[in-house]
């Protein structure tokens, strides 16, 4: 079994500012040099340390803010303040008080406002019968001008004290619970403000407070307050200049002002709601509605997410059509996910075979030859297809058409295939037109010659010496394979480092190793052009304003895919696409047609076979069902993997993202090295990275390195999707030896550094006096 590790103390990093290279270094120095500590505080960028920095003065502050509050409430009620804030007791000193009034108007106006803000400020009772009273005294104008300012201002205060006070706690506790709300509040904000203002069934302090919580910018918040009390603030003043009919606040109101203002507060909401089926009825306005439909849902591309969208339609029994223009299961299959694992495998055996030493064998050799590896990867391909078939799709009930497809109209997609040109009416069309790879226009790249991840598979002969372009996932799986059967390979990015979206060190890993098995991997090496000299190819990337060239015999470039939007009605129909040039759709996947809707790699953000599927579900039931209920697609959790080894798995934040994002958390390391499992298949390296939240188990991202990191990390993925902390994980029992167990003891390393000290001290004490 592990050893019980050391104990751990929450470690400071040394200064660091975002973007900053040097200060990073310094960062995974430091890391490094500590060895032992496994766990450590987050502190983010400039602004999120002097805020961790000057946490425990914004605690005392918050104290003194709460205490200061509590103690005015307090003596409010204790001394019966409340008794001056009835109508029997304004009636009783109206005189008096109209008398002062005149006397010193200014004075007195002031002094209402003053109290009228601390009323509202402090959510304290009184409100409604000072608002009568302005009116009273005021008169209608008047009051309603000082009532007016005074509420804002009062419902500004007592927004900001609920989030200074509160804020933070309730989103440390419920923030996934929040995320939905806090995103429509963020987009709808005003409205819903405007609203609630309106509608006289939420009291004025519930809003002031709970507005606190949500994102809500104050300065909106205080002039959409201003904007919605409005209304009820006239009402009022007005009912206050005919003080002495009123007994009761209940009769200011009637049902038919209540109702009114209701509608009036609903008006915005439901206003937009036209707006968006007016705007969706324009689109649409332009084309020939056919009377009938021939489909439910037509959609376009068979790969991954192309085929779970077909697959849903038909399991819910809507008539669908699947239409391919190459090959059934898409990238993922024939291109992509499958024949790279493949060839994965076999570089893998050959890695094995070469540390033969490390296992006990003293000597070990392959004879192999690169075609009949190649020739292996068409045939996991052959044994996949089936999954993808036609056949398999027509036996669930998709109607699958080989052919060109092409959206004519919002109701229409034509096929150009084998057969001739068809056309199919329907309801729905779900774009699932996927990705190629980008080739980047540097000069020469043509004459040179290229592969892609589209072609690179038929390669039957191992170039020499090969240049891949890129430091992404693909880049890099490819690359430690092909160095692995034998290629001379110089991997070229022209970022400061490979595997860009991974921290530091876990990019150091990664490069570490490629660099020991004798990749060549050059990092701000920037690509600016292919030339050929006497018959050799030769890139030349600028290094440090310096060309540094590079011979080499074939060359990958994986340098990122763009979406496929071009050639099949997108630009026709007008549908925008966005910056990262993928297809620009709404939460709910919709294009600027409502019944258009796109997924996969050709909408992004992401670019996995999970995700393509995860949106598929979404596309596909908004699609055949969005005019009752529509999904918001939920990215809250993505996992993903690279499948270097070592392999790379991560799912949430990574500390660089806390950083850049001013996330304040906690770092927990377990270090592979120390796991049986690890240690017995010889792959004791790596680490799983926990971040969570500050003196809680939230957690928030984790980063694996290792032997079948994509595997392991499933645990945390189902844990984060569940909202399961790391104290459930420590409480699991995983089974010995295995490298899920590193799981476990990541747990185990945060929970010893939130031992209660002072309790275990006195447990000390308790066991020194049980031995007597
Ligand atoms: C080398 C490599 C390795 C990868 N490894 C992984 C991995 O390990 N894990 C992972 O999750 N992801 C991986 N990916 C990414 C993954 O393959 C893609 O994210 C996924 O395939 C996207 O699926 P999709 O359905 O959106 O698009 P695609 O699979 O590209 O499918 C789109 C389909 O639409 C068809 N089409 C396009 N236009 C038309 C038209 N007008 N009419 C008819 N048909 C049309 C295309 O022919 C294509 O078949 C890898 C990708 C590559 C290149």
């Amino acid at each position: 079994m592990a050893s019980a590790p050391a104990f751990l103390a929450v470690r400071k990093l040394p200064t660091l500012d975002l973007g900053d290279e040097a200060a990073l270094a310094a960062d995974r120095a430091a890391f490094a040099a500590e060895g032992d500590s496994h766990q450590r505080l987050c502190r983010g960028s400039l602004p999120i340390r002097n805020r961790l920095e000057k946490e425990s003065g914004v605690d005392k502050t918050k104290w003194l803010v709460l205490a200061g509050v509590a103690a005015l409430v307090g003596a409010f009620f204790i001394f019966d303040l409340n008794q001056y804030f009835s109508l029997a007791y304004f009636k009783s000193q109206q005189a008096a008080i109209e008398q002062t009034t005149q006397a010193n108007p200014v004075q007195s106006a002031l002094a209402f406002f003053l109290a009228y803000v601390a009323v509202t400020g402090l959510s304290l009772p009184g409100a409604a019968i000072m608002t009568l009273a302005a009116g009273a005294v005021f008169g209608l104008l008047w009051g309603t001008v000082i009532v007016s300012f005074a509420s804002s201002i009062g419902a500004t205060l007592a927004f900001l004290t609920s989030r200074f006070l509160l804020r933070d706690w309730v989103h440390e506790r419920f923030g996934d619970k929040l995320r939905a709300i806090n995103a429509g509040i963020e987009k709808d904000g005003p409205f819903y403000l405007f609203t609630l203002r309106l509608v006289p069934a939420f009291p004025f302090f519930v809003i002031n407070l709970a507005m606190g919580l949500t994102p809500i910018a104050p300065r909106t918040f205080y002039w959409v307050s201003q904007c919605g009390m409005l209304a009820g603030t006239i009402v009022y003043a007005n009912a206050g200049t005919q003080l002495a009919k009123i007994d009761s606040l209940k009769g200011i109101l009637s049902p038919g002002l209540i109702i009114s203002f209701t509608l009036l507060g609903l008006f915005p909401l439901i206003a937009r709601k036209i707006l968006e089926q007016v705007k969706a009825r324009k689109v649409l306005a332009k084309w020939a509605k056919p009377a009938k439909f021939d489909r439910n849902l037509v959609v376009i591309g068979a790969g991954s997410a192309g085929l779970v969208s077909a697959y849903i339609a038909a399991a819910v029994k809507a008539k669908v059509t699947l239409i391919e223009k190459h090959r059934m299961g898409g990238d993922c299959l024939n291109t992509g996910c499958v024949p790279s694992k493949a060839l994965i495998r076999s570089a893998r055996l050959l890695s094995h075979i070469k540390r033969s030493r490390e296992f006990g064998i003293r000597s070990a050799a392959a004879d192999f030859d690169f075609a009949d590896v190649m020739d292996r990867v068409q045939r996991i391909i052959r044994t996949v297809e089936p999954h993808d078939s036609v056949e398999r799709y027509a036996a669930l009930g998709v109607e699958c058409v080989e052919g060109e497809a092409r959206i004519v109209s919002p109701y229409e997609v034509e096929v150009n295939s084998a057969d001739g040109v068809k056309r199919f009416s329907t309801r729905a069309i779900v774009i699932a037109a996927g990705a190629r790879p980008f080739v980047p226009p540097i000069p020469g790249i043509e004459e040179v010659g290229y592969y892609t991840s589209d072609n690179v598979w038929s390669l039957r002969e191992l170039p020499k010496r090969l240049v891949v372009l890129g430091g992404g996932p693909i880049g890099c799986e490819l690359t430690q394979c092909f160095a692995r059967f034998g290629a001379q390979v110089t991997q070229v990015e022209m970022l400061p480092r490979i595997m860009i979206r991974e921290d530091p060190e876990v990019a150091e890993m990664v490069t570490a190793r490629f660099r020991a098995e004798g990749i060549d991997v050059l990092v701000n090496h920037r690509a600016k052009q292919f030339v050929v000299e006497n018959g050799v190819k030769v890139l030349i990337a600028e290094h440090d304003g310096k060309d540094v060239r590079i011979a080499f015999d074939a060359l990958l470039c994986a340098v990122g895919r763009v979406a496929s939007t071009k050639g099949y009605g997108l630009e026709e129909l007008g549908i925008p696409t966005t910056r990262a040039r993928t297809i620009e759709t709404n939460e709910y996947l919709q294009t600027l047609y409502p019944n258009i809707l796109a997924c996969g790699d050709v909408a992004g953000p992401f670019q996995f076979t999970h995700t393509a599927a995860h949106q598929a579900w979404y596309a596909t039931v908004n699609a055949l069902f969005g005019r009752w209920r529509k999904f918001r697609a939920d990215y809250s959790v993505i996992p993903w993997a690279t499948f270097t080894d070592p392999e790379v798995a991560r799912v949430g934040l990574n500390e660089t993202e806390a950083r850049e994002k001013n996330i304040p958390c906690e770092v927990t390391v377990y270090g592979l090295d120390e796991l049986d499992r690890a240690i017995a298949d010889e792959e004791a390296h790596g680490m799983v990275k926990v971040l969570t939240v500050p003196a809680k188990d939230r957690i928030l991202g984790v980063t694996i390195v290792g032997e079948h990191a994509g595997d392991v990390i499933a645990e945390y993925v189902m844990a984060m999707r569940h909202g399961i902390g790391l104290n459930k994980i420590l409480g699991t029992i995983h089974i010995y030896p295995t490298l899920a167990e590193a799981n476990k003891y990541a747990a185990g390393r945060w929970k010893q550094a939130h031992a209660p000290a002072r309790l275990l001290t006195w447990v000390e004490r308790y066991h020194a006096w049980m031995r007597g």
